[in-house]
């Protein structure tokens, strides 16, 4: 299918078309329940190039949605696809055994790091999802220090695994299952906009950050040295939530004191996300663990690492084994996503193109039912809340994500109450589709806020 993007989106059926449904139709026979993307977005999808993806029924939308954040540089980009296929018949699976592919892949990995870091630090091929790379950290840090308690944050997202879970703030997905990972302590996150201490952004002194100082150095605050502290530099799922720069310094400068190891989440901003490599790098920190999965193959191939301080290092042979550690299609097309980010200077685009979205998404802030519009690189927020009492407006926001799909641009939500319409285009996205997608969302914020 040949790309003109001036032709598109183009929604040709209503939603979900007739093929469409009628997959959906045999997915609600067949599947599990717990499906999700599908029954906020009614469509089958057929086919997807660059920012575009098209449905069973030849419906064409812009994805904003980019397989949660994995598809950076679009779908099926032809050199990204190409060194990947060219893995293909000569070797797809090595388990972790050292091979060509698998050495540039680390080799690329360990060039995007800060120079600071590169030297020392090592890599754990983990299981190829987000979740299994968390899992992979808290045993990592368990096993250097001895301890077993961790700090996470409200609002946080980690993954579905059982303790990935235990980490993550969405109390629906943990309430209906028992005995999830014990240990974790949830912390204030720096979200200015709903103050969990109830504070003000100028006079607040950071006090999120600072009662957890408290907590930790005071000897009757309850809890123990944690093995780690998990954090995210923008809350994705959570609503995309930038964490202030006062509260990642002196969250940095405290687990450092406490010997602590800082483990930073970077499976939704990394790879080039928030206009640098690794969001953490804008905060001028190093993470003692880094977590890093969706985008590396930056065409949706499956890989997922680890990369921490060797001082870490303890752990035995096979202490995080997995089948799936070694796919070399994605190492391969990690390293030529690598390779084109450097050359097409992506990370410009994805600061470049932020900047046009935050522009075009500040014009709803006259709707009084925006209560937020907010940021880093490709990775937006809209945050609706009802004018009158502030509360989440989750209602608002599918009926927005619905309105979006129907006019060919596909959105997702989260956040509290999956009150925050959000916006993930491909790194690579042009100025004139940030501009369609943008006059879309407005249109439809402007249709069902009102
Ligand atoms: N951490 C973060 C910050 C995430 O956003 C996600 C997924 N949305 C995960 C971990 C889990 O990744 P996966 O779904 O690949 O297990």
């Amino acid at each position: 299918m040949t790309l003109i993007d001036t032709d598109y989106p183009l929604v040709v059926t209503d939603l979900p078309g007739p093929r469409s449904a009628e997959y959906l139709d045999h997915q609600a026979r067949w599947e599990s329940n717990a499906r999700s993307y599908p029954r906020r977005l009614p469509i089958a999808l057929a086919e997807g190039f660059g920012s575009f993806v098209r449905d069973v029924d030849g419906n064409v939308f812009l994805d904003f949605l980019s397989g949660a954040g994995v598809l950076a540089l679009g779908h099926n980009h032809p050199e990204v696809a190409e060194a990947a296929a060219g893995r293909l018949r000569v070797l797809t699976h090595g388990l972790d055994f050292p091979t060509s592919a698998k050495r540039e892949f680390l080799d690329a990995q360990i060039s995007m790091l800060p120079a600071g870091m590169r030297d020392r630090t090592k890599v754990h091929f983990c299981g190829p999802t987000g979740a299994n790379a968390v899992e992979a950290a808290l045993k990592l840090c368990k096993t250097a220090t001895g301890r077993g308690g961790v700090v996470a944050f409200q609002g946080g997202f980690h993954g579905s695994t059982h303790a990935a879970m235990a980490l993550s703030g969405l109390v629906s997905q943990k309430e209906p299952v028992a005995d999830g990972m014990p240990g974790v302590h949830f912390f204030p996150y720096s979200y200015c906009g709903r103050c969990p201490l109830g504070l003000r952004p100028d006079s607040c002194q950071v006090n999120c950050v600072g009662y957890l100082e408290k907590a930790l150095r005071d000897g009757n605050g309850g809890v123990a040295t944690p093995a780690a502290v998990v954090v995210e530099m923008v809350q994705g799922e959570g609503g995309m939530i930038p964490a202030r720069r006062d509260f990642v310094r002196r969250l940095r400068a405290l687990t450092a004191e406490l010997d602590i190891p800082l483990v930073v989440d970077e499976v939704q901003t990394g790879c080039g996300r928030t206009g640098t490599w690794f969001a953490f790098e804008q905060y001028d920190i190093e993470p003692d663990v880094v977590v890093a999965s969706k985008a590396l193959s930056g065409i949706g191939l499956p890989v997922s690492i680890i990369l921490y301080d060797r001082r870490l290092d303890t752990w035995a042979p096979g202490a995080h084994t997995g089948t799936f550690r070694g796919n070399q299609l994605a190492f391969a097309a990690g390293v030529e996503m690598v390779r084109i980010v450097r050359r097409d200077d992506v990370l410009g685009n994805v600061r470049r193109r932020g900047e046009q979205l935050r522009a075009r998404l500040g014009e709803l802030e006259t709707n009084p039912w925006v209560r937020e519009v907010r940021g880093r690189g490709l990775m937006w927020g809209v945050e609706l809340a009802d004018p009158v009492d502030g509360r989440p407006a989750g209602d608002r926001a599918a009926a927005v994500q619905t309105h979006a799909l129907r006019h060919g641009l596909i959105v997702e939500v989260g956040g509290r109450d999956d009150g925050v319409v959000r916006l993930m285009p491909p790194l690579n996205v042009t100025a004139r589709v940030v501009d369609r997608a943008a006059d879309i969302l407005l249109a439809a914020v402007a249709a069902c806020c009102t």
